[in-house]
């Protein structure tokens, strides 16, 4: 299936590339981003400190040091504050631009984790219905295998009733 919604750690996944939910300092944050940089090891900080940073809706790449993925890509989705700033095209893009990247870098396989649905508030059924619609939209053009991996208990459950069929296993 090219599409995979699937309820996991993404640092465990044996990936060509996963995606960080970072912020724009790529240097480093709670929640998936904290995971990823202790999963990795400190050269995963060293390489980010390097990049410069990264607006919202953009991605930057850099190995995977110690993870089972070969990349981390790096992208910041947008704070949710009411959905009248632009959120959803911003968080389109974060998605769009992570996939670019990785078809760029030759990846026939990516993980990512649901951006902007924890810390930054996003609410998590309409993240989900971004997340779903512009990856598909993406394979349309591309093939790849890529994988939404859903932490949360809330989440896997929206997932489970609004797209039953993208479920794993
Ligand atoms: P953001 O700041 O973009 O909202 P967060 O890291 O706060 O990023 O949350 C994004 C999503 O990642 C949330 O749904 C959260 O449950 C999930 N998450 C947290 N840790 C992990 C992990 N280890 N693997 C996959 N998803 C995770």
């Amino acid at each position: 299936m090219p599409l995979q919604i699937v309820r996991s750690d993404i640092t465990t996944m044996p990936v060509d590339a996963i995606v960080n939910a970072a912020n724009e300092s790529l240097l480093g944050g709670g929640g998936v981003d904290g995971a990823i940089h202790r999963a990795a090891g400190p050269q995963l900080l060293a390489e980010c400190r390097t990049l410069g940073g990264c607006r919202t809706g953009q991605a930057k790449i850099t190995k995977g040091y110690r993870l089972p993925a070969r990349y981390v890509i790096h992208t910041v989705g947008p704070v949710w504050y009411g959905g009248q700033r632009g959120e959803q095209a911003l968080l389109t893009s974060a998605y769009r631009t992570s996939l670019e990247l990785a078809a760029a870098h030759g990846c026939r396989s990516v993980a990512f984790p649901l951006i902007s649905a924890g810390v930054y508030g996003y609410p998590k059924a309409q993240a989900l219905q971004v997340a779903v619609d512009t990856i598909r939209a993406f394979l349309q053009t591309h093939a790849m295998d890529v994988s939404l991996v859903v932490f949360d208990r809330e989440a896997y459950a929206l997932a489970e009733k609004n797209f039953p069929d993208l479920i794993a296993g």
